[in-house]
């Protein structure tokens, strides 16, 4: 079988679903929030390890975020990649998605030969999903999402099946692909003690926009035309059960007055 040389792109998500919004800038406040792997990027590690063994190759980890990323691209070692990769600088903060997938796409192309990139299916913060297409688009690469079973390369394809919400496709792609995965693909493995000492033997490369060759007006808040205008926790509305007593007549009477007042009957 053939040797496969694949990237995962991962983000660190804050830990807690309950985000805190500074009322002033309406932003996130990440400074308090403890970071961790996106869930969804475990399952593509784990996807990109399990191809690796069958094959041989290499899995290279790819992130673009703050210098603090750095614990979650550890992590990723730990579980069993090969390399580490952080793109961080000023230039890139405030990215969308869009800016974002340049970022990353303009990073897979320097890091060169790759012949699969895996991501999770969404990051639970933002959860907009988009991220893996966009940068299929920008390196001109077959794509498959929402992918929850997967098969080894064969022929230059690999052959994949992606379940969306009442449906199931069987996708054959022809390799170099992108592929966005389903936490039903597999189980994450967890990183063994070996793995983590080994991890911390390793560098994380940081890289920032002077090793890239990309658009200074494509990246960060310059590149990116969607702008979070607002971020708000819902109120937890509550709402009072009213109990129409314990005889079904009486209270089959005042259920129909109350449909009527409502002009439901
Ligand atoms: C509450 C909130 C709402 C937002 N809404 C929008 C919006 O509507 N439109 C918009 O353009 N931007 C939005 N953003 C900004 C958005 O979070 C960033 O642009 C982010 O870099 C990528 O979007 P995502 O988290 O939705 O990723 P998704 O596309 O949901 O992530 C899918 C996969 O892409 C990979 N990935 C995502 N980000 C990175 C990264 N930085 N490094 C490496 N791999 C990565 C991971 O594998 C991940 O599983 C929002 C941010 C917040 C906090």
């Amino acid at each position: 079988m053939m040797s496969l040389h694949i990237v995962v792109c991962i983000k660190q998500v804050p830990v807690s679903n309950n985000l805190k919004i500074d009322p002033v800038t309406k932003n996130v406040i990440r400074s308090d929030a403890q970071g961790m792997m996106n869930p969804f990027d475990k399952n593509a590690i784990e996807a990109a390890l399990d191809l690796k063994e069958r094959h041989d190759g290499e899995v290279t980890l790819l992130s673009m975020g703050p210098k603090n990323f750095e614990i979650t691209l550890r992590e990723g070692l730990a579980m069993g990649a090969d390399r580490a990769i952080l793109l961080s600088s000023r230039a890139f903060g405030g990215a969308d998605t869009l800016a974002t997938g340049y970022v990353l796409s303009e990073a897979i192309k320097k890091i060169g030969n790759v012949d699969l990139i895996f991501f999770g299916r969404q990051s639970i913060d933002a959860d907009t999903g988009q991220v893996g297409p966009i940068v299929a688009e920008f390196l001109d690469m077959p794509q498959a999402t929402y992918i929850h079973e997967i098969n080894p390369v064969q022929n230059g394809k690999i052959l994949a099946t992606r379940l969306m919400e009442n449906m199931e496709q069987v996708i054959e792609v022809e390799i170099p692909a992108v592929i966005t995965v389903r936490s039903e693909l597999n189980e994450p493995r967890y990183p063994t003690l070996r793995n983590i000492q080994k991890s911390y033997q390793k560098e994380v490369e940081v890289w920032d926009e002077n090793q890239l060759a990309a658009d200074p007006n494509r990246i960060g808040i310059k590149g990116s035309p969607t702008i979070v205008r607002k971020v708000w926790t819902p109120e937890n509305q509550k709402k009072v059960a009213e109990s129409l007593g314990n005889h079904p007549d009486a209270a089959v009477q005042k259920l129909l007055e109350i449909l009527r007042d409502k002009n439901i009957l």
